[in-house]
C-alpha cells in the first residue's frame, strides 16, 4: 500500500488568480490548479448524481475562462469556491483535491 492521507493536511494560505488557485498547504507543500479543472471537480449535487457519483455536469457548460472569485473554508476540513458562473454550491474536502492534483514540494528539489 502507497496510499498517502491527507486527512490532517489544511490549507494554510489559498491565493486566486484570474486562471488558478495557489493552496499552500500546512505540511509545507502547495499545489496550483487551474481554476476550470478545479470547477470541473466540482462534487456538489448539481454537477454528480449522488445516487451514482455520475458526473452529471456538462464541461462545456462551464465557461473556459471561469475564475474563483472568493473562497470561504469551511469548518477545518474544505473549501467553498464562489465561481464567476455564480456556481456556490461545491465543497471541496482538502483531501479530496491534495489527491486530485497532488501537491508539489515547494522551493528546492
Ligand atoms: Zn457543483
Amino acid at each position: 500500500m502507497n496510499e498517502v492521507m491527507y486527512k490532517d493536511v489544511k490549507a494554510k494560505r489559498v491565493v486566486l488568480t484570474a486562471t488558478t488557485i495557489d493552496i499552500e498547504w500546512s505540511d509545507g507543500q502547495s499545489s496550483q490548479y487551474q481554476a476550470r479543472d478545479m470547477r470541473l471537480n466540482c462534487g456538489c449535487a448539481e454537477c454528480v448524481e449522488e445516487w451514482s457519483q455520475r458526473r452529471i455536469l456538462d464541461p462545456a457548460s462551464v465557461p473556459m475562462d471561469i475564475k474563483a472569485e472568493d473562497y470561504i473554508l469551511v469548518g477545518n476540513y474544505a473549501i467553498q469556491f464562489l465561481w464567476s458562473d455564480a456556481h456556490y454550491t461545491g465543497i471541496y474536502p482538502f483531501d479530496v483535491i491534495r489527491k486530485l492534483f497532488p501537491g508539489k514540494e515547494k522551493a528546492g528539489s
